[in-house]
């Protein structure tokens, strides 16, 4: 029998963590529920930081780590109608499923998430929870919180409402991700990069997946369980992820890094197109009827210039979404094929570790033959580096003509 923590893997510690403070938050409840004088010292909706229980809480960790299903397990047992999160309560089930009406989750689809935005979540979420537990806010990927938006959180983090939870995700608690002074507000719970087997075990028994194409999955996955899902199911992300990883005996030559360069960028392209066009197009039509077709009355000329305001509006929004979802797919990219360069370097230190590509590993072994430890060090740190060029705003196609070129040299 699982609870709400069951697809958090390879998690212990934090499990532990979080199944404390969801006991402690129902204790407090419970103590809501005494007539008047039997809740103790406390405040009966005082959310008490010594009973393993606060109001703002930051998940950290690497892509795949699990945050956001750290963050909405958590959010399931604080909204558990029987304990701390049994898993099959309704309180539970509509949290995981979404549907809870005192949980907000922020999946910000741009690049940042704007302060308009923030701000109408920070005033709903001060509304007392219908259901009466806790308004629990879910912010994914706070780091990509605009300042404004940030400082519109930190107001609602200072002075919280009694009765709401603020869980944010962020790869960490740098400066670059979350604000010094939000970061102080806030609990951290650190999760680790799962290890292979575990996102293999989960992936078998969550997902059904055959145990041989779980362990090759999770191995090439990084300890990235969506990732892991993706490859053990979908064959075009299969197929792409072996385009990448041939990469490495392409570059003969300047002309052949830069064809490469090129052959990543644009199937980086594609791959984000596709992803996001039947979105963009739900969108148009849903905007287009909201706002009727070709009005003749008398209001219909400033009707017209409100339109034309919101479709440059949502065009704006798409072209972001858009750009995100081409970094990410160009990262997928490069997180492969630095795992393809860590094989050689691992192989040429005779390091006793498994290697992340099982299909590629002979040619990993040959690239250690022929560039050693050093070779092979530097052109992991190529992809590194351009990885965190593109996180520093450099323009991906540059970034990445750099990177082939260091590869093809050594
Ligand atoms: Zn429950």
């Amino acid at each position: 029998m699982t609870d709400v923590f069951g697809d958090l893997v390879g998690q212990d510690e934090a499990v532990v963590t979080l199944r404390r403070a969801a006991s402690a938050a129902a204790l407090l409840r419970a103590g809501e529920a005494a007539p008047a004088g039997d809740a103790g010292g406390a405040g009966p909706t005082d959310v008490d930081p010594g009973a393993g229980m606060t109001h703002a809480w930051i998940f950290t960790g690497p892509p795949g780590s699990g945050r956001s299903v750290a963050a909405r397990a958590f959010a399931a047992a604080l909204q558990c109608v029987h304990g701390a999160g049994c898993g099959h309560c309704p309180g539970c089930h509509t949290t995981l499923a979404g549907t809870h009406a005192d949980v907000r989750l922020v999946v910000p689809d741009g690049l940042s998430i704007g302060v308009g935005e923030m701000r109408a979540l920070v005033l709903r979420a001060a509304s007392t929870p219908s259901g009466g537990r806790w308004q629990v806010v879910i912010i994914e990927d706070a780091d990509r919180l605009t300042e404004a938006a940030g400082n519109a959180l930190l107001k609602a983090v200072e002075e919280p409402p009694p009765r709401t939870i603020f869980l944010l995700c962020a790869p960490s608690t740098h400066p670059d991700d979350v604000s010094v002074t939000i970061r102080s507000r806030c609990r951290v719970v650190p999760l680790r990069q799962p290890p292979a087997g575990a996102v293999a075990e989960v992936l078998v028994r969550r997902d059904g997946i055959d145990p041989d194409v779980a362990q090759w999955a999770a191995a090439a996955a990084q300890g990235h369980v969506g990732r892991g899902r993706r490859l053990a199911r979908d064959p075009e992300a299969r197929q792409r992820r072996d385009a990448v990883l041939a990469v490495p005996r392409r570059l003969t030559g300047v002309g052949a890094a830069f064809d490469a360069a090129s052959a990543l960028i644009e199937a980086a392209e594609a791959e984000a197109a596709a992803s996001v066009a039947e979105a963009d197009e739900a969108e148009r039509s849903a905007l287009q009827t909201a706002l009727g077709a070709g009005g003749t009355g008398r209001g219909a000329a400033g009707a017209m210039r409100g339109a034309a305001g919101q479709l440059k509006e949502l065009e704006k929004r798409q072209k972001s979404r858009a750009t995100r979802a081409q970094r990410d797919a160009l990262d997928r990219a490069l997180v492969d094929l630095a795992g393809f360069y860590r094989d050689a370097l691992t192989m040429a230190l005779r390091a006793p570790v498994a290697p992340v590509h099982t299909d590629t590993a002979t040619l990993a072994g040959a690239g250690a033959q022929k560039w050693d430890a050093e070779g092979s060090l530097r052109r992991l740190e190529a992809v590194l580096e351009c990885r965190a060029a593109i996180g520093a705003n450099v323009k991906p196609r540059i970034a990445v003509e750099a990177m082939m070129l260091s590869l093809w040299r050594g």
